[in-house]
């Protein structure tokens, strides 16, 4: 590779640049899945807007290829590169809540965990995901499901204005109102269009829910299933739930359903009664708590450092046939720490229509996740071809869909699919604001499509 003036970068940037010979950057290098194990030539952590401005423009300049490094959380490795730049956005963190008008500004490194602290002194909360170490940055981006989804929609449905460095170094707000173009891509193209420095999201009021664990032996697989499709299919708004084909802390098979109520908790206990009440659940764990405690019951789950690899897909419905398919691959698992996750969306944003924003699967509200996770890497291939066959599996019930946030290391046809109908649109968006595509460590939109 050419020389570059890193000295110059250096001396002008105000946060801390990693190259390998660095203290520290074996660290800034390591990312939630250990099976990506790449080596940037030089990590920008930057600490400000202008910080960054600093590394795109350096990046372009000196032709180097560059990822955008949020949480850390994308399973393919999507926030580092190879022999490149990362611009690494994890010192920005910071969140700032009016509870007048209950509008939050996020830094666009800060993690859920970040955001949920910060929202739940006000008595508020943002949807996101379900797991505080991931990154606002990446998940919004790529439409963002959580514990609120049925009730307040997804995280791009609740997002009002964006700031973003794009890839000429020049600073845009993008909202309904301001290059509303950019705006609508934001909300599920992913990292394709700039840094977004900072996201401004409507909060509501949510502070107390209704959630836990129900547990059942593996046994009854088929029936707690098939019950939780029925009963979710008509269930109102306020109550998200996903059902889990999972290992008990001694590896025993269990099969879980994970309620979240977002209403009046009075209201809440009989509206869960059904669920609770359905077969003779092993452990009933559903209770009264504080949001922020819901959205980190399944941390232990996802554990930082063990090896990776998802596939997942979306579907219309889950027919009986689809279930028996999933419960026969789940009793296959290879690793006592895989799991596969069966989300029910629908609710409030089901009701977006699927060209409003970039995110275009609004109609499709199952989806189900194959999740393999193991500690051994000699072991990669075989958890890995027991992801990719559960996925295989279902393409008879499967509308040929992704989530973008879930997808890993996929060919291009998968991640096509991910932007499904919108991918015209998204291309020539692409072609106004990253012609060159400067930005394509992500799930790549070639501006040519
Ligand atoms: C344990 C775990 C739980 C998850 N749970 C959920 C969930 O509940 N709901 C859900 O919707 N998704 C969930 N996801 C998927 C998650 O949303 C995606 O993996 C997402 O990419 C993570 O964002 P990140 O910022 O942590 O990722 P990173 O790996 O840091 O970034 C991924 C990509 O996002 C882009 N990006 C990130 N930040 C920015 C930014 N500020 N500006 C521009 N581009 C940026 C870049 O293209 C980057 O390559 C989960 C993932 C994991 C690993």
């Amino acid at each position: 590779m050419a020389d570059i003036d890193i000295k110059s970068f250096r001396s002008g940037f105000n946060g801390q640049v990693y190259e390998p010979t660095d203290a520290g950057y074996d660290e800034a290098r390591q990312i939630w899945n250990a099976s990506v194990y790449k080596h940037p030539r030089l990590i920008a952590r930057c600490s400000g807007l202008a910080d960054v401005i600093s590394a795109v423009d350096f990046g372009r300049r000196n032709n180097l290829l560059t990822a955008i490094r949020g949480g850390g959380h994308n399973v393919g490795g999507r926030a580092l590169c190879d022999d490149g730049l990362v611009i690494d956005l994890s010192r920005m963190k910071a969140v700032l809540v009016d509870g007048a008008t209950r509008r939050v500004r996020v830094q666009g490194g800060a993690t859920l965990g970040d955001l949920d602290r910060e929202t739940h002194v006000f008595g508020l909360a943002v949807p996101c995901g379900i797991v505080p170490k991931t990154g606002i940055g990446g998940l919004t981006l790529g439409g963002g499901v959580g514990w609120l989804i049925r009730k307040y929609g997804m995280s791009i449905d609740n997002l009002l204005s964006a700031q973003v460095v794009t890839a000429d170094g020049k600073v845009l707000t993008a909202s309904a109102s301001e290059n509303d173009d950019l705006f609508w891509a934001l909300r599920g193209g992913g990292g394709n269009f700039g840094v977004v420095t900072s996201f401004e999201f409507q909060a509501h009021p949510v502070t107390t829910v209704l959630g836990g664990l129900l547990l059942y032996p593996r046994e009854m697989a088929v029936d707690v299933i098939r019950h939780f499709r029925d009963y979710m299919e008509s269930a109102p708004d306020e109550l998200t739930a996903y059902a889990a084909l999972l290992h008990g802390p001694d590896g025993s098979p269990l099969v879980g359903v994970i309620p979240c109520f977002c209403g009046n908790v009075t209201d809440g206990e009989r509206i869960l009664q059904p669920l609770r009440k359905f077969g003779s659940p092993i452990l009933d764990g559903v209770q009264a708590m504080p949001f922020p405690a819901m959205q980190s019951l399944l941390s232990p789950s996802f554990p930082d450092g063990n090896h990776n690899y998802w596939k997942s897909t979306l579907q219309h419905e889950l027919p009986d046939d689809a279930i028996a398919a999933i419960v026969e691959h789940s009793n296959r698992l290879n690793s006592p720490l895989s799991f596969v996750v069966l989300e029910y969306y629908g609710g409030a944003a089901g009701r977006v229509p699927s060209d409003a924003t970039a995110f275009p699967h609004r109609s499709l509200p199952w989806d189900i996740l194959f999740c393999a996770q193991w500690t051994d890497p000699v072991q990669t291939n075989l958890h890995r071809d027991w992801a990719r066959s559960g996925e295989e599996i279902l393409r008879p019930f499967s509308q040929n869909a992704h989530l973008l946030s879930a997808l890993d290391v996929e060919g291009e046809d998968v991640i096509k699919t991910a932007f499904g109908p919108n991918l015209t649109r998204l291309a020539a968006i692409k072609r106004k604001y990253d012609p060159a595509n400067f930005f394509r460590v992500n799930q790549n939109i070639k501006s040519g499509v």
